[in-house]
């Protein structure tokens, strides 16, 4: 245990973000920082609509472990483990005004208190603003941590600051020439009454009413 190395704490020692012994991650006040892809965030990815721009957009994180000195249930002062997290980056959403897809900005930077079973983390009161309560384990899964925490972030009603008139994107992507010819192919009336309209002949009927948007 005591053994030296001589070695700092932390320094040179690579990470499996998916695998992590978070307790001793916090007990050596380790560091690690990384990226992780959308496309390995499952739960992230059913968010992100199927006409998005881009759906493997990246998030940066960096995680910190640290103790502090705690009454612990015995009545004694010990450290007590804790996480820091900052996630950073985006990812395409549908926009619930427009039903286009624009991108949503993700900044997160939870903490994160560390116990030792679910019973414990039950006990902990919710009423605590600076520490989310999770159950730590010597095979911690940081990059599901990080999803849940993105989840969590998901805006309630995810839209446009403001909803562009035409999104540029859908309105000059490649398959806007063969979008014109089936919508055309369809009575204009039917198009209209449709009860679910399809953001792509609604962005089409958008067009042929602007003044000028012909070229
Ligand atoms: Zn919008």
């Amino acid at each position: 245990m005591t053994e030296s190395t001589g070695k700092p704490a932390g320094a040179g020692v690579s990470l499996n973000p998916r695998d992590l012994d978070i307790f001793e991650f916090a007990r050596s006040a380790r560091e690690a920082a990384g990226a992780v892809r959308l496309s390995q965030l499952p739960r992230m990815l059913n968010e992100v609509p199927a006409d998005a721009p881009d759906r493997d957009t990246v998030f940066t994180w960096q995680a910190a472990g640290f103790t502090q000195q705690e009454l612990q249930d015995d009545g004694t002062e010990g450290p007590q483990p804790y996480l820091r997290l900052a996630i950073h980056g985006s990812a395409w959403l549908t926009c619930q005004r427009c039903i286009g897809p624009y991108e949503q900005a993700f900044n997160a930077d939870p903490v994160f208190r560390i116990v030792q079973t679910e019973e414990e983390a039950d006990e902990f009161p919710l009423d605590d603003d600076d520490a989310d309560v999770i159950v730590g384990s010597r095979h911690f899964d940081l990059v599901d941590l990080i999803e849940e925490e993105l989840l969590l972030s998901l805006p309630l009603v995810p839209k446009h600051e403001v909803c562009p008139a035409i999104h540029e994107s859908l309105a000059s992507g490649a398959d806007g020439a063969e979008g014109v010819d089936s919508v055309d192919d369809v009575p204009e009336q039917e198009v209209e009454t449709e009860e679910r309209v399809n953001p792509f002949a609604a962005l089409e009927s958008l067009k042929k009413d602007g003044p000028g948007s012909k070229h």
